[in-house]
Parts: structure tokens; sequence; C-alpha cells
């Protein structure tokens, strides 16, 4: 069999089925290869989706448990049915991956199911699970093969014992305990995840704060949140090396003072970033050129050294996100198509999924600082926030970056309830250059977590925040 295409994406995460759609609605002869025998990648199958899932069950069950009383509703006796929780999110993926499946026909994409492999760079070799391999043909490609879990030398994922997020979102019974090597997104929304439901969790994090990438602030009120979950969190430990006993794991590590220390738990969760996949690509036989850490490289417009080859995602440079993905997936196909588009990374927003929610975009404070650049700082506390006292919500903070003279908006830096769906407004703001005294004019419906970024903004103009 043969088939000549004009775009063919590799790969079906969030860059490869939206960028096959936008291909679709562009008039493009599309198809799309996966490998596996669910469309929807890392995000819908093994990542975003299931966790989020999990996520909104545990965070259910922990505020029944621990913050119903004092609003005056009593339950019996609670009771968690740990299989049933992960069944439902075994379903909410099955109905996103549905909706993938439903997309691709709608938009009239060719999906094959098959490992693809460049014989040239117009052509692939794709071998199905039986073992047949067919010929695909395109003038254009984009690889969107996305990234699997890495390690750390000394510790060696097993996938039993010594796991990734993959087995962490898919254990057949809870555990008694989990160590987890990394404080960053994975390792911050699993140990949330799994404590909720009152699994002994300790997170062993290398740098000085969790979630390090974000602003140093965001970091240490995270941290004082998980610890009041019941999570122990280290900070400044170099793990070592991690050992499978059978039953459990004995996880070694250097502590601050650089002395040699030990914890062992049932399971060992390994969220210490992620890399690149290229593997069986064939990259070999095109002119394709990776980066040092792996990465395809691409110039600005996502094209790689071979000039009908795009790629996107994970597999190339920059924060490994699903939305992130999906605008590239976007930007090859329309510069494929001849248009002019473009994206703004630095206002990709950043969201952690505990609760209170993390967001971010723009500058980090830090950022500023070492870049020499002036800045205002405004920030509000949720707790003088009358929504966030309605609700009991009153950890956390609303934290805008300006600048002195103009007033734009540099960076915001939210932890709090609903801060994921809050920072939507504030990437409007930067994307449209609107200041730092005119957010602080506008009306925000009252009472919502939203006023704290008024008040924000107000600080940071030099007006003076209303509620505080
Ligand atoms: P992927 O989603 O990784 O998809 C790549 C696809 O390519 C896979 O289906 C793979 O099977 C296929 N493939 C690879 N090689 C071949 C080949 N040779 N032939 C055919 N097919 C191939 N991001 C967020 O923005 N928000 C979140 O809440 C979030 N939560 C996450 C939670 C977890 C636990 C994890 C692990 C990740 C999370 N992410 C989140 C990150 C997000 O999943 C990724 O950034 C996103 O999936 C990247 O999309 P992609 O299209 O580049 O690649
Ligand atoms: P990450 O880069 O966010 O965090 C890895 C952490 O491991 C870092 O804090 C790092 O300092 C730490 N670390 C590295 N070596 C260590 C060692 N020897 N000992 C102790 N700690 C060590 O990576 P991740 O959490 O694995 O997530 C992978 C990717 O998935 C991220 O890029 C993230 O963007 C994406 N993701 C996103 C979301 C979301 O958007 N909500 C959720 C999950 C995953």
């Amino acid at each position: 069999m043969e088939n000549i295409f004009d775009i063919v994406i590799i790969g079906s995460g969030p860059g490869g089925y939206t960028a096959a759609i936008r291909a679709a609605q562009l008039g493009f002869k599309t198809a799309i290869v996966e490998k596996y025998s669910n469309l929807g990648g890392t995000c819908t199958n093994v990542g975003c989706i299931p966790s989020k899932a999990l996520l909104d069950s545990s965070e259910n069950y922990h505020s029944v448990k621990t913050r119903f009383a004092v609003q005056g509703i009593e339950v019996g006796a609670l009771k968690l049915n740990f299989q049933q929780m992960f069944l439902r999110k075994s379903e909410v993926v099955k109905q996103n991956v549905s909706g993938i499946n439903y997309l691709m026909k709608k938009n009239k994409i060719e999906v094959i199911y098959g490992t693809a492999s460049f014989v040239t760079n117009n052509e692939l070799s794709v071998k199905a699970a039986d073992g047949s391999a067919n010929s695909v043909k395109s003038k254009y490609f984009i690889v969107a093969t996305g990234s699997k879990p890495s390690s750390i030398p000394g510790v060696e994922i097993d996938k039993n014992r010594i796991i990734t997020s993959t087995e962490a979102l898919s254990l057949s019974a809870k555990p008694d305990s989990i160590v987890i090597i990394g404080g960053g997104v994975i390792g911050v929304e699993m140990a949330s995840i799994y404590a909720r439901i009152g699994v002994k969790v300790t997170i062993i994090e290398y740098a000085d704060s969790l979630i390090p990438t974000m602003d140093k602030e965001l970091g240490k009120e995270l941290q004082k949140v998980l610890t009041k979950t019941g999570i122990t969190v280290l900070v400044n430990q170099k793990v070592q090396a991690a050992k499978n006993n059978g039953e459990s794991v004995t996880v070694k590590y250097l502590d601050t003072a650089n002395a040699e220390k030990e914890i062992s738990a049932e399971y060992c969760l390994v969220a210490v970033g992620r890399k690149p996949y290229t593997a069986g690509l064939g990259l070999e036989n095109t002119k394709i050129e990776l980066d040092p850490k792996g990465r395809i490289k691409t110039d600005t417009r996502l094209r790689t050294a071979e000039g009908n080859i795009y790629a996107i995602g994970d597999v190339i440079e920059g924060v490994m996100l699903a939305h992130k993905a999906e605008e590239e997936g976007v930007l090859a196909v329309e510069v494929i198509h001849g248009e002019k588009p473009h994206i703004n990374y630095n206002l990709i927003p950043g969201v952690v999924y505990t609760w209170p929610e993390v967001a971010s975009v723009g500058y980090t404070e830090e950022q500023l600082k070492e870049k020499g650049i002036a800045y205002n700082k405004g920030k509000f506390p949720f707790s003088a926030s009358g929504r966030a006292r309605a609700s009991g919500d009153t950890e956390g903070f609303s934290k805008v970056l300006t600048d002195p003279k103009y007033g734009e908006v540099l960076g915001v830096h939210i932890i709090g309830a609903r801060a994921a769906d809050i920072i939507a407004q504030a990437v409007v703001a930067m994307e449209f250059e609107v200041t730092d005294s005119a957010l602080g004019k506008i009306s925000y419906a009252h009472p919502t977590y939203s006023e704290t970024l008024k008040d924000a903004y107000l600080m940071a103009s030099g007006s003076g925040a209303l509620n505080i």
C-alpha cells in the first residue's frame, strides 16, 4: 500500500492532533501516525488528563475529610474506594481519547497506527503491531513524538517498585508509603494525590525549593501548604541511589550537611524531568540534527535541517507543556500554508494543579533581578479576599511585577484557589500590553478570587490596594 499526503504528522499527542486538525482545516490531505493503539499521546493517556482526574477525586475526598465539618456538613463513616477512583480516571481518559477519534473523523484525517521511521525525507516506513510495514509518502512531515521520563545515575526505573508517573497513575492498590525523587511539577502533583488519600509521602528535592523553575516565593508557599497536608518535604538533598528490595525501595541521598541518609518506602517515584523521544525514528536517514540534550533542532519557524520536515512539542527545545505543543502544531502548519504566525514563548503560562493551584506567566522576580530590569511589585494575600474567606481557601497570594515607568506587566505569579483559571486574564493583559493602572481600574466581579489580582495591580501601580 502506498499513500501520498500533503502533511503527515508523527505522534498523536496534543501537538500532533492539533497540528492535524489545523492542517485539515486549511485543506491539506493529512494523516497522523501513532504507534500506540490509543490516540492522545502522553497528555491524554498518562499525563495531564489522568493526573487531573485523580487530583480532583483526591481533593474531594480530602475536603470531605478535613473541611466539611467546620461548614456544618457531617458525613457518616468516610470510606475511600481506591479502585473506583482509578476506574473513573480510566473512564475520563477513554472519553478524551474518543473525543480525539471523533475529531480525526470529523476532519477527514487519516489515522495510521504503527511506528514511523524515516526512509527518506519524503517517505516513512510505518510498522504496525502485527509486524507488517507500509510506505507513507508526503510532501511535508511534522515530528511530534514527545518525551519519556528520565532518571538520574544510580536510579534505575524498573516500573515495579521504582516507577515513573505512568505507573503511579495506575497503581492497583493504595500503597502505605511513597518516596518521590524530584519536587518539580510531577513530584508535587503526585505527592498531593497520594498524601490526600492517606499515603505517607516524602519528596526529596535537589534544589533549595519546590517547583524551582517558577518564581521562588511560589515554591516556598507551596512547601508550607504541602507540609500541612502531611507531606514530608526535603529540599537541598541529592539522591544518589535507589534499590528495589522486593516489597520496598530504599533511597539513599546526601543531606544539606553532605551526610549520607536513607529512606525506605513501598514505591519510589522518579520525577526528575523528561527527555525528548526520537528512538527508532530513522533520523539517520535524514539531515535532521539533535542538540546536546537530544532535542530535534529547528529554526524559529520550527523547520528542521530538512526543509520539508518540521518538529514541535516536547521533542524540541522549550517548556514541556501540552498548550506549548498545541501552539507549535498550529504554527508549523500555518508556516507550511505560507502564513506568518507567531508564538510569544514568554507568555506561555505554567500551572501546577496542587490545591491551592499555582499559576505563572512572564518573568519571575529572580529573572528580572538577574537581567537587571527594574520592577514594581504588588502582592496581595488570599487571606484578605472575601471570596477566599467564604470558601475557606485563604492560603496563597497574587503577585504582579510591572515596569515602573510604563506600567507594563512583566510577570504574574499566583498561588491560590483557581489560580489556573485566573492566570488567563494575566496572559491577555500581557499580550495586549495593558498597564497595571488600567488593570486596577477595570471592574472585577465581587466576590471573586480574581479581585486579588486587581489589588496586586493597584499596589504595583503605586495607587494602593483597596482591600488591605
Ligand atoms: P506527546 O503527548 O508525548 O505525544 C507523542 C506521541 O508520539 C505519543 O503518543 C507517542 O506514542 C507517539 N510516537 C512517538 N514516536 C513515534 C513513532 N516513531 N511513530 C509513531 N508515533 C510515535 N502538560 C500540561 O500542559 N498540563 C498538564 O497538566 C500536564 N500534566 C502532565 C502530567 C504528567 C504526569 C506528565 C507526564 C506530563 C504532563 N504534562 C502536562 C506535559 C504534557 O503531557 C506534554 O507536554 C505533552 O503531552 C507534549 O505533547 P507532544 O504532542 O509533544 O507529545
Ligand atoms: P521538572 O523539571 O518539573 O522537575 C524535576 C525536579 O527534579 C526538579 O525540581 C529538579 O531539581 C529535581 N531533581 C533533579 N535531579 C534530582 C536529584 N538527583 N535529586 C533530587 N531531585 C532532583 O520535571 P517533572 O516534574 O519530572 O516533569 C516533567 C515535565 O512534565 C515538566 O517539564 C513539566 O512541564 C511537565 N508536566 C507539567 C505539568 C503541568 O503543567 N501541570 C504536570 C506534570 C508534568
